[in-house]
């Protein structure tokens, strides 16, 4: 008994979890998420839905929203008329098979079957065929990925889920795991019908509440929705594309480890709506460290730890042109961040405490600007392994990758960032002496202009080759 339930366990994971959970890490011939500057995607799954798809077509109507509907056959076949007006409003129709059952349950010829039934349903109601299929909760088959089945149809699956198919997650809920993923290129999944297994009837009612907050709050960061097919077209002429397989296998990985270690050590985010910087307080546990003002940095004393979110700096390298065009990007961001980290930390009676800011990076000289002091970091275990990984690091998110690390070998040298917490709040926080923050803002700007036009390069070159954790 014991064995032939090992079997079928091994069988059926073979059949549907392990492509799935390949689908999923790798985004192998599915497409999950988009890499667009100002679009999002909003996808609905399992209707038409006569009391409530009305009701959202009116809602991205007024918004000026596009979506993309997973229509299950089934639903399209009954209300044709919604179909219909889908289609009319421009929106993307795709399948989401004949009923709403999961492929793991059924035999390949059947799904094959569902799929082509749905399909001309909706060919006959808009007189257009579908290209886009998204399987029920999303558990993709080994025949689902055989390359004549994808060939002719795209697989999409989605980025964020917020179990909007439970009534009792209520609009508040709802809304605020929907703004946290609220970013460009997400595909964000909800339904518009909750008479599927698993769903509550009346759960949409609370999506549609939930979503119009999320539109307004889109409007005013001035992000759009877009058609899926819409965002797979702007990816396929993205600068991500052109990266060869393995090395996005490499990012991927390295993406989900950075999130585990956010998670692990409770990293916040100054800016959950475009995280760009992470800290957290933690006890320094370095050399001891005197910097010219006196203020003294020992083990035990706590620190506040900086980290670049680095799928930020992953799409930023990526893009940019040029590496002085990634430093001056950097740059931006930062004039931005670090007045809003400056609120975090006054916020944060543990942060206050803190000695100094921190951080490990191998910019050289660009944080001096900011009114970071840079310490070499003792030889050792940790300064070697900081090494490795900012190299590591570096080979993935430079524009010029690999070549580049070779040429400059010689300057990645990780350093240590430091900076006295209330010099920071004095230069950044809106409530600081106004004087203070002025002067130090002309200091800087002295300081700058000083620099130019040979310091900048420099700056710029160095940062480019440096992006990891500070
Ligand atoms: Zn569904």
């Amino acid at each position: 008994m014991q064995t032939l339930l090992l079997w079928l366990f091994y069988i059926s994971s073979f059949y549907a979890f392990i492509p799935g959970l390949i689908t999923r890490i790798f985004g192998f011939r599915v497409f999950r998420r988009g890499s667009t500057e100002h679009e999002y995607a909003l996808t609905f799954d399992d209707g038409p839905d006569p009391q409530y798809t009305p009701q959202l077509l009116d809602l991205l109507k007024k918004y000026d929203a596009k979506a993309t509907f997973f229509v299950v056959g089934s639903h399209a076949e009954q209300h044709p008329e919604l179909v219909k007006r889908m289609y009319d409003e421009g929106h993307l129709i795709g399948i989401h098979n004949y009923v709403h059952k999961s492929n793991w349950l059924m035999r390949p010829a059947t799904v094959t079957k569902q799929i082509m039934k749905t399909d001309k349903i909706i060919h006959s109601i808009t007189g257009e065929r579908s290209l886009y299929y998204r399987p029920p909760w999303g558990i993709v088959n080994l025949f689902d990925l055989n390359k004549k089945r994808s060939g002719k149809f795209k697989i999409v699956l989605w980025s964020a889920m917020f179990g909007d198919w439970r009534e009792r997650i209520g609009a508040d809920r709802l809304t605020e795991r929907m703004l946290q993923k609220l970013h460009p290129g997400e595909v964000l999944l909800l339904h518009d019908c909750g008479t599927t297994a698993g769903a509550n009837p009346d759960a949409p009612r609370q999506m549609l509440i939930a979503l119009e907050r999320v539109l307004e709050e889109a409007k005013r960061q001035g992000l759009k929705s877009i058609r899926v097919d819409d965002m797979i077209k702007a990816k396929e002429n993205s600068p991500e594309k052109k990266l060869s397989f393995s090395k996005l296998a490499i990012v991927r990985l390295w993406l989900l480890w950075e999130a585990a270690f956010h998670k692990m050590f409770r990293l916040k985010t100054v800016n959950p709506y475009d995280p760009m910087l992470h800290y957290r307080v933690r006890k320094y546990s370095g050399q001891k460290i005197e910097l010219e003002d006196g203020t003294v940095l020992d083990k035990g004393d706590q620190v506040v730890e900086l980290h670049f979110d680095n799928e930020k700096l992953f799409r930023f390298g990526v893009r940019s042109r040029s590496a002085v065009h990634l430093a001056i990007h950097l740059i931006r961001t930062m004039e931005k961040e670090f007045p809003a980290l400056a609120q975090c930390i006054l916020e944060d009676p543990k942060a206050m405490d803190a000695k100094t800011l921190y951080g490990v990076t191998m910019v050289n000289r660009g944080p001096e600007q900011f009114g970071f002091r840079i310490v070499d970091l003792k030889d050792g275990l940790f300064s070697r392994s900081s090494r490795l990984y900012l190299k590591f690091l570096l080979s993935v998110i430079h524009p010029s990758g690999q070549s580049r690390l070779k040429e400059q070998s010689q300057q990645l040298v990780p350093k240590m960032l430091l900076m006295p917490i209330g010099e920071f709040l004095e230069r950044y926080a809106e409530s600081g002496s106004h004087r203070h923050h002025h002067e130090s803002r002309r200091r800087r700007n002295e300081q700058t202009e000083q620099n130019e036009p040979n310091d900048l390069n420099l700056t710029a070159q160095e940062l480019e080759s440096s992006t990891p954790a500070i």
